[in-house]
């Protein structure tokens, strides 16, 4: 069986860690637009560079740069038996265009899981991350700024996949274990594993 997942959720839901473990049970590569982004601004390629900048800001990468990495990656073949996006897509221009990639082989996507977790929440664990990871756009006014870019063009996209009767609301809070559980229940639930 093939699955295409979308992972969403504000900054800080845990959405890294929670698309390993769905990835592993459900065999499909997890792709995550940021991680891309991480790794060609470590290697200072074309894209990484023009990134940098949107991304030390708490900006979104343009649409235009962001939706062709997705159809670079969605192209490579182990994506082609399915696969869980990881903070793609975040603009409903992005929604279209995933859409159409996607069309274009008769596919859609089956359900998006959309991690809830509070602004206060965010800014505590990001705060946290900051001490361990030492990402550059984890500090407290970049993840303010994040938050709010979250609120005004991501969460539109909710509404989106809920209209299409596809989203899958996860209740965020409480251990990485707790949370996985929730996602692996409604997971097996929607798409009738057990
Ligand atoms: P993340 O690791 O998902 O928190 O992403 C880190 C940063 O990469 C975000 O704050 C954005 O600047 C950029 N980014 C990641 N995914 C996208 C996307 N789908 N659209 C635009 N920018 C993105």
């Amino acid at each position: 069986m093939s699955f295409r997942l979308i992972l969403a959720g504000p900054p800080g839901a845990g959405k890294g860690t929670q698309a390993t473990t769905v990835s592993e049970r459900l065999g499909i590569p997890a792709i995550s637009t940021g991680e891309i982004f991480r790794s060609e601004m470590a290697s200072q390629s074309d894209v990484g560079l023009e990134a940098q900048r949107y991304i030390s800001e708490g900006n979104l990468v343009p649409d235009s740069v962001t939706n062709e990495i997705v159809r670079r990656r969605l192209a490579q073949p182990d994506a082609a038996e399915g696969f869980l996006l990881d903070g793609y897509p975040r603009t409903l221009d992005q929604i279209s265009a995933l859409d159409e990639m996607l069309a274009d082989d008769g596919l859609s996507i089956d359900a998006m899981l959309d991690i809830e977790i509070s602004d206060e929440e965010i800014m505590g664990r990001l705060l946290k991350r900051a001490e361990i990871e030492g990402r550059a756009d984890d500090t407290p006014e970049v993840i303010a700024h994040r938050i709010s870019v979250y609120h005004e063009a991501t969460e539109p996209i909710l509404d989106a996949f809920r209209e299409r009767g596809k989203l899958i609301s996860i209740n965020g809070l409480g251990t990485i274990g707790e949370v996985r559980e929730r996602i692996v229940a409604a997971v097996n639930e929607r798409l009738g594993l057990d």
